[in-house]
Protein backbone atom coordinates (compact mmCIF):
# COMPACT_ATOMS: atom_id res chain seq x y z
CA UNK A 1 0.00 0.00 0.00
CA UNK A 2 1.25 3.30 -0.79
CA UNK A 3 -0.30 6.63 0.04
CA UNK A 4 -2.87 5.76 2.53
CA UNK A 5 -3.56 7.15 6.13
CA UNK A 6 -3.89 4.69 8.17
CA UNK A 7 -5.00 4.06 11.78
CA UNK A 8 -3.96 1.24 13.93
CA UNK A 9 -4.58 -0.05 17.54
CA UNK A 10 -2.32 -2.45 19.61
CA UNK A 11 0.37 -1.43 17.13
CA UNK A 12 2.57 -2.22 20.82
CA UNK A 13 0.85 -5.94 20.43
CA UNK A 14 2.64 -8.70 19.52
CA UNK A 15 0.26 -9.11 15.92
CA UNK A 16 -0.12 -5.22 15.24
CA UNK A 17 3.41 -4.05 15.66
CA UNK A 18 4.97 -5.86 12.26
CA UNK A 19 1.85 -4.42 10.49
CA UNK A 20 2.62 -0.29 11.96
CA UNK A 21 5.94 -0.82 10.99
CA UNK A 22 5.64 -2.77 7.68
CA UNK A 23 2.93 0.03 6.51
CA UNK A 24 4.91 3.11 8.05
CA UNK A 25 7.16 3.13 5.10
CA UNK A 26 4.91 3.90 2.07
CA UNK A 27 1.87 5.46 4.32
CA UNK A 28 1.16 7.52 7.00
CA UNK A 29 0.73 5.79 9.94
CA UNK A 30 -0.67 6.96 13.52
CA UNK A 31 -0.82 4.45 16.40
CA UNK A 32 -3.33 4.81 19.59
CA UNK A 33 -2.51 2.91 22.87
CA UNK A 34 -1.33 3.37 26.09
CA UNK A 35 2.53 2.86 25.63
CA UNK A 36 3.04 1.36 28.80
CA UNK A 37 6.26 -0.33 27.11
CA UNK A 38 8.29 3.04 26.10
CA UNK A 39 10.10 0.89 23.70
CA UNK A 40 7.31 -0.23 21.82
CA UNK A 41 6.44 3.29 21.67
CA UNK A 42 10.09 4.51 20.32
CA UNK A 43 10.28 1.40 17.77
CA UNK A 44 7.26 2.61 16.19
CA UNK A 45 8.27 6.45 15.78
CA UNK A 46 11.81 5.58 14.54
CA UNK A 47 9.82 3.42 11.88
CA UNK A 48 7.69 6.14 10.99
CA UNK A 49 4.27 5.85 12.90
CA UNK A 50 2.69 8.48 14.86
CA UNK A 51 1.92 7.79 18.29
CA UNK A 52 -0.74 9.08 20.01
CA UNK A 53 -2.08 8.07 24.18
CA UNK A 54 -5.47 6.86 24.41
CA UNK A 55 -7.15 4.14 26.32
CA UNK A 56 -10.19 2.57 25.08
CA UNK A 57 -11.65 2.32 28.47
CA UNK A 58 -11.35 5.87 29.33
CA UNK A 59 -13.98 7.40 26.70
CA UNK A 60 -13.37 10.28 24.28
CA UNK A 61 -10.88 9.78 20.60
CA UNK A 62 -7.80 12.35 21.19
CA UNK A 63 -7.95 15.17 18.67
CA UNK A 64 -7.49 13.06 15.71
CA UNK A 65 -7.49 13.62 12.00
CA UNK A 66 -10.75 12.80 10.27
CA UNK A 67 -9.91 11.44 7.05
CA UNK A 68 -8.19 7.45 7.77
CA UNK A 69 -8.92 5.41 4.79
CA UNK A 70 -8.20 2.59 6.78
CA UNK A 71 -8.55 1.10 10.13
CA UNK A 72 -6.61 -1.91 11.84
CA UNK A 73 -7.77 -2.28 15.30
CA UNK A 74 -6.40 -4.78 16.90
CA UNK A 75 -6.59 -3.52 20.55
CA UNK A 76 -8.07 -5.42 22.71
CA UNK A 77 -8.81 -5.59 26.96
CA UNK A 78 -8.57 -9.16 27.73
CA UNK A 79 -10.54 -8.65 31.15
CA UNK A 80 -8.77 -10.33 34.36
CA UNK A 81 -11.00 -13.70 33.97
CA UNK A 82 -14.29 -11.58 36.32
CA UNK A 83 -14.47 -8.06 35.33
CA UNK A 84 -17.30 -9.27 32.49
CA UNK A 85 -18.48 -5.77 32.96
CA UNK A 86 -15.97 -3.77 32.48
CA UNK A 87 -14.14 -6.11 29.79
CA UNK A 88 -17.37 -5.69 27.55
CA UNK A 89 -17.17 -2.16 27.97
CA UNK A 90 -14.30 -1.31 27.27
CA UNK A 91 -14.41 -3.24 24.12
CA UNK A 92 -17.11 -2.24 22.73
CA UNK A 93 -17.30 1.10 23.63
CA UNK A 94 -13.58 1.69 22.12
CA UNK A 95 -15.05 -0.02 18.89
CA UNK A 96 -17.71 1.86 18.74
CA UNK A 97 -15.19 4.86 19.12
CA UNK A 98 -12.76 4.06 16.81
CA UNK A 99 -15.53 3.44 13.80
CA UNK A 100 -17.87 6.56 14.71
CA UNK A 101 -14.28 8.77 14.08
CA UNK A 102 -13.60 6.47 11.25
CA UNK A 103 -17.12 6.19 9.51
CA UNK A 104 -15.37 7.74 5.83
CA UNK A 105 -12.77 4.74 5.81
CA UNK A 106 -12.26 2.40 2.96
CA UNK A 107 -11.81 -0.28 5.16
CA UNK A 108 -11.69 -1.13 8.61
CA UNK A 109 -10.28 -4.34 9.90
CA UNK A 110 -11.44 -5.98 13.67
CA UNK A 111 -9.02 -8.65 14.51
CA UNK A 112 -11.10 -10.84 16.62
CA UNK A 113 -10.38 -14.56 17.91
CA UNK A 114 -11.36 -18.21 17.12
CA UNK A 115 -12.09 -17.86 20.95
CA UNK A 116 -15.77 -16.94 20.11
CA UNK A 117 -16.62 -19.91 18.44
CA UNK A 118 -18.67 -22.65 21.05
CA UNK A 119 -16.28 -25.37 21.67
CA UNK A 120 -17.17 -28.76 19.52
CA UNK A 121 -14.61 -31.72 19.16
CA UNK A 122 -11.04 -31.37 19.23
CA UNK A 123 -10.73 -32.22 15.87
CA UNK A 124 -14.06 -30.15 14.31
CA UNK A 125 -12.97 -27.54 11.76
CA UNK A 126 -14.73 -24.44 12.65
CA UNK A 127 -16.87 -22.46 9.72
CA UNK A 128 -17.49 -18.74 9.98
CA UNK A 129 -21.43 -19.71 10.52
CA UNK A 130 -20.38 -22.05 13.43
CA UNK A 131 -22.17 -21.75 16.77
CA UNK A 132 -20.88 -18.81 18.42
CA UNK A 133 -20.19 -18.65 22.45
CA UNK A 134 -16.79 -19.26 22.92
CA UNK A 135 -15.20 -21.27 26.30
CA UNK A 136 -11.77 -20.28 27.99
CA UNK A 137 -11.88 -21.64 31.06
CA UNK A 138 -8.51 -19.77 32.07
CA UNK A 139 -9.78 -16.65 31.42
CA UNK A 140 -13.52 -16.31 30.49
CA UNK A 141 -13.63 -12.79 30.34
CA UNK A 142 -12.03 -13.04 26.73
CA UNK A 143 -14.16 -14.51 24.46
CA UNK A 144 -16.67 -11.76 25.85
CA UNK A 145 -14.26 -9.32 24.77
CA UNK A 146 -13.85 -10.76 21.24
CA UNK A 147 -17.68 -11.26 21.01
CA UNK A 148 -19.08 -7.41 21.99
CA UNK A 149 -16.61 -6.14 19.64
CA UNK A 150 -17.75 -8.34 16.85
CA UNK A 151 -21.52 -7.01 17.43
CA UNK A 152 -20.55 -3.36 17.37
CA UNK A 153 -18.25 -3.94 14.12
CA UNK A 154 -21.50 -5.71 12.87
CA UNK A 155 -23.66 -3.00 13.69
CA UNK A 156 -22.26 0.30 13.01
CA UNK A 157 -20.50 -1.11 9.77
CA UNK A 158 -24.10 -1.35 8.73
CA UNK A 159 -25.10 1.84 10.53
CA UNK A 160 -22.37 3.62 9.09
CA UNK A 161 -21.57 2.27 5.63
CA UNK A 162 -18.15 1.67 6.91
CA UNK A 163 -17.10 -1.09 4.56
CA UNK A 164 -15.81 -3.92 7.57
CA UNK A 165 -14.49 -7.38 8.10
CA UNK A 166 -13.88 -9.12 10.92
CA UNK A 167 -10.90 -11.69 10.93
CA UNK A 168 -11.10 -14.11 13.72
CA UNK A 169 -7.10 -15.03 13.70
CA UNK A 170 -6.01 -18.32 15.13
CA UNK A 171 -2.57 -18.18 16.44
CA UNK A 172 0.42 -15.66 15.39
CA UNK A 173 3.66 -15.97 15.56
CA UNK A 174 7.20 -14.21 14.79
CA UNK A 175 10.04 -12.32 16.21
CA UNK A 176 7.72 -9.74 18.02
CA UNK A 177 6.92 -9.34 21.46
CA UNK A 178 6.81 -12.15 23.05
CA UNK A 179 7.09 -14.41 20.01
CA UNK A 180 3.16 -15.48 20.55
CA UNK A 181 1.57 -19.11 21.81
CA UNK A 182 4.54 -21.19 20.40
CA UNK A 183 8.05 -18.98 21.86
CA UNK A 184 5.89 -19.01 25.22
CA UNK A 185 5.72 -22.90 24.92
CA UNK A 186 9.23 -22.72 24.12
CA UNK A 187 10.50 -20.70 27.39
CA UNK A 188 8.57 -22.63 29.44
CA UNK A 189 10.47 -25.83 28.14
CA UNK A 190 13.85 -24.05 28.80
CA UNK A 191 12.46 -23.04 32.46
CA UNK A 192 12.58 -26.83 32.46
CA UNK A 193 8.68 -26.65 33.58
CA UNK A 194 6.71 -29.60 32.01
CA UNK A 195 3.97 -29.04 29.05
CA UNK A 196 0.54 -29.64 29.83
CA UNK A 197 -0.79 -31.83 26.65
CA UNK A 198 -4.33 -34.30 25.96
CA UNK A 199 -4.56 -37.11 27.73
CA UNK A 200 -5.28 -38.97 24.06
CA UNK A 201 -4.34 -37.11 20.89
CA UNK A 202 -2.81 -33.60 20.46
CA UNK A 203 -4.27 -30.49 20.37
CA UNK A 204 -4.59 -28.97 16.78
CA UNK A 205 -3.71 -25.21 16.05
CA UNK A 206 -3.57 -23.09 12.43
CA UNK A 207 0.24 -21.21 13.20
CA UNK A 208 -0.17 -17.71 10.95
CA UNK A 209 3.74 -16.63 10.47
CA UNK A 210 3.87 -12.52 10.93
CA UNK A 211 5.25 -12.35 7.12
CA UNK A 212 2.12 -13.75 5.93
CA UNK A 213 -0.19 -11.65 8.82
CA UNK A 214 1.88 -8.50 7.54
CA UNK A 215 0.88 -9.57 3.96
CA UNK A 216 -2.88 -10.18 4.65
CA UNK A 217 -3.65 -7.21 6.16
CA UNK A 218 -4.04 -4.90 2.96
CA UNK A 219 -5.75 -7.96 1.22
CA UNK A 220 -8.18 -8.12 3.97
CA UNK A 221 -8.94 -4.05 3.51
CA UNK A 222 -10.06 -4.44 -0.05
CA UNK A 223 -12.70 -7.19 0.94
CA UNK A 224 -13.75 -4.92 3.56
CA UNK A 225 -17.62 -4.66 2.95
CA UNK A 226 -21.10 -3.42 4.08
CA UNK A 227 -22.53 -5.79 6.10
CA UNK A 228 -19.42 -6.45 7.84
CA UNK A 229 -17.35 -9.44 6.27
CA UNK A 230 -16.82 -12.65 8.76
CA UNK A 231 -13.22 -14.78 7.85
CA UNK A 232 -11.19 -17.10 9.74
CA UNK A 233 -7.54 -16.06 9.67
CA UNK A 234 -4.96 -18.82 10.02
CA UNK A 235 -1.80 -20.90 8.66
CA UNK A 236 -2.64 -23.52 5.81
CA UNK A 237 -1.40 -26.25 7.87
CA UNK A 238 -3.08 -27.91 10.59
CA UNK A 239 -0.33 -28.08 13.50
CA UNK A 240 -0.12 -30.67 15.93
CA UNK A 241 0.88 -29.01 19.58
CA UNK A 242 2.56 -31.68 21.10
CA UNK A 243 4.44 -31.99 17.02
CA UNK A 244 5.24 -27.96 17.28
CA UNK A 245 6.97 -29.03 20.98
CA UNK A 246 8.75 -32.20 19.50
CA UNK A 247 9.86 -29.93 16.65
CA UNK A 248 11.38 -27.28 19.06
CA UNK A 249 12.91 -29.51 21.19
CA UNK A 250 14.74 -31.50 18.59
CA UNK A 251 16.01 -28.08 16.79
CA UNK A 252 17.62 -26.62 19.91
CA UNK A 253 18.65 -29.73 21.60
CA UNK A 254 16.07 -28.39 25.04
CA UNK A 255 14.64 -31.27 26.34
CA UNK A 256 10.95 -31.67 26.58
CA UNK A 257 9.06 -33.09 29.14
CA UNK A 258 4.85 -33.91 28.27
CA UNK A 259 2.77 -34.12 31.07
CA UNK A 260 -0.82 -35.74 30.15
CA UNK A 261 -3.46 -33.92 31.79
CA UNK A 262 -6.75 -32.15 31.71
CA UNK A 263 -5.49 -28.86 31.83
CA UNK A 264 -3.92 -28.27 28.64
CA UNK A 265 -4.75 -25.41 26.48
CA UNK A 266 -7.42 -26.29 24.14
CA UNK A 267 -6.55 -24.58 20.59
CA UNK A 268 -8.53 -25.03 17.32
CA UNK A 269 -8.35 -25.73 13.67
CA UNK A 270 -10.44 -23.21 10.82
CA UNK A 271 -11.94 -24.32 7.75
CA UNK A 272 -10.18 -21.98 5.20
CA UNK A 273 -12.50 -22.08 2.11
CA UNK A 274 -13.58 -18.57 2.93
CA UNK A 275 -9.80 -16.97 3.83
CA UNK A 276 -8.42 -18.58 0.57
CA UNK A 277 -11.08 -17.40 -1.54
CA UNK A 278 -10.86 -14.30 -0.63
CA UNK A 279 -7.45 -13.71 -0.26
CA UNK A 280 -5.45 -16.85 -1.14
CA UNK A 281 -3.11 -19.11 0.78
CA UNK A 282 0.02 -18.71 3.24
CA UNK A 283 3.45 -18.91 2.11
CA UNK A 284 5.70 -19.20 5.32
CA UNK A 285 5.36 -23.19 6.46
CA UNK A 286 5.48 -23.91 10.21
CA UNK A 287 8.42 -25.55 10.33
CA UNK A 288 10.37 -23.12 8.29
CA UNK A 289 8.75 -20.26 10.73
CA UNK A 290 9.76 -21.45 13.51
CA UNK A 291 13.31 -22.36 13.27
CA UNK A 292 13.24 -18.77 11.57
CA UNK A 293 11.70 -17.17 14.66
CA UNK A 294 13.67 -19.59 17.58
CA UNK A 295 17.15 -18.03 15.41
CA UNK A 296 15.68 -14.56 15.82
CA UNK A 297 13.96 -14.64 19.36
CA UNK A 298 17.10 -16.75 21.30
CA UNK A 299 20.31 -16.25 19.98
CA UNK A 300 22.03 -19.00 22.01
CA UNK A 301 20.39 -21.31 19.37
CA UNK A 302 20.83 -19.31 16.42
CA UNK A 303 23.72 -21.65 15.01
CA UNK A 304 21.94 -24.79 15.32
CA UNK A 305 18.67 -23.43 13.84
CA UNK A 306 20.72 -22.03 10.65
CA UNK A 307 21.95 -25.12 9.96
CA UNK A 308 18.94 -27.09 10.37
CA UNK A 309 16.99 -24.09 8.14
CA UNK A 310 19.57 -25.00 5.62
CA UNK A 311 17.79 -27.85 5.24
CA UNK A 312 13.39 -27.25 5.58
CA UNK A 313 11.49 -25.63 2.44
CA UNK A 314 10.58 -22.16 3.19
CA UNK A 315 7.16 -22.95 1.52
CA UNK A 316 4.34 -25.13 3.84
CA UNK A 317 2.54 -27.87 3.46
CA UNK A 318 -1.08 -26.60 2.03
CA UNK A 319 -3.91 -27.91 3.15
CA UNK A 320 -2.17 -30.83 5.58
CA UNK A 321 -4.33 -32.17 8.00
CA UNK A 322 -4.78 -34.18 11.22
P1 LIG B 1 -1.08 -8.11 22.80
O1 LIG B 1 -1.49 -8.55 24.15
O2 LIG B 1 0.32 -8.38 22.33
O3 LIG B 1 -1.36 -6.56 22.65
C1 LIG B 1 -2.57 -6.02 23.06
C2 LIG B 1 -2.66 -4.62 22.51
O4 LIG B 1 -3.87 -4.03 22.93
C3 LIG B 1 -1.49 -3.77 22.96
O5 LIG B 1 -0.98 -3.07 21.84
C4 LIG B 1 -2.14 -2.80 23.94
O6 LIG B 1 -1.52 -1.53 23.81
C5 LIG B 1 -3.57 -2.73 23.42
N1 LIG B 1 -4.48 -2.40 24.51
C6 LIG B 1 -4.82 -3.20 25.55
N2 LIG B 1 -5.67 -2.57 26.35
C7 LIG B 1 -5.85 -1.33 25.82
C8 LIG B 1 -6.60 -0.21 26.20
N3 LIG B 1 -7.36 -0.20 27.32
N4 LIG B 1 -6.57 0.88 25.40
C9 LIG B 1 -5.84 0.91 24.28
N5 LIG B 1 -5.09 -0.13 23.86
C10 LIG B 1 -5.10 -1.23 24.63
O7 LIG B 1 -2.14 -8.69 21.81
P2 LIG B 1 -1.90 -9.36 20.39
O8 LIG B 1 -1.11 -8.47 19.53
O9 LIG B 1 -1.47 -10.75 20.63
O10 LIG B 1 -3.39 -9.44 19.87
C11 LIG B 1 -3.90 -8.46 19.01
C12 LIG B 1 -5.30 -8.83 18.63
O11 LIG B 1 -5.33 -10.12 18.03
C13 LIG B 1 -6.27 -8.89 19.80
O12 LIG B 1 -7.48 -8.34 19.40
C14 LIG B 1 -6.41 -10.38 20.08
O13 LIG B 1 -7.66 -10.68 20.63
C15 LIG B 1 -6.26 -10.94 18.68
N6 LIG B 1 -5.75 -12.31 18.64
C16 LIG B 1 -4.40 -12.55 18.84
C17 LIG B 1 -3.92 -13.82 18.70
C18 LIG B 1 -2.46 -14.12 18.77
O14 LIG B 1 -2.06 -15.24 18.43
N7 LIG B 1 -1.63 -13.19 19.20
C19 LIG B 1 -4.80 -14.96 18.42
C20 LIG B 1 -6.19 -14.60 18.25
C21 LIG B 1 -6.62 -13.31 18.34
P3 LIG B 1 -1.01 -0.69 25.05
O15 LIG B 1 -0.62 -1.66 26.12
O16 LIG B 1 0.10 0.15 24.53
O17 LIG B 1 -2.20 0.11 25.41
Amino acid sequence: MHGKKILVTGGTGQVARPVAEALARDNEVWCLGRFGDPAAREALEQAGARTVVWDMGDGALPDLPGDFTHVLHSAVHRGDGRDFERTARVNSVGTARLMTHCAGAEGFLHVSSGVVYHRDEPTHRYREDDPLGGAVPWLPTYPVAKLSAEGVVRGLSEALGLPSVIARLNIAYGPYGHGGVPMILFRQMREGRPAAVPHRGQNYCNLLHTDDLVRQVPLLWQVARTPARVVNWGGDEEVGVTDLLEYMSALTGVPLRLERSDRSRETAVFDHEVRRGLIGDCTVGWEAGIARTLGELFEEYRDRVDAHRATAPEGGRHAQSH
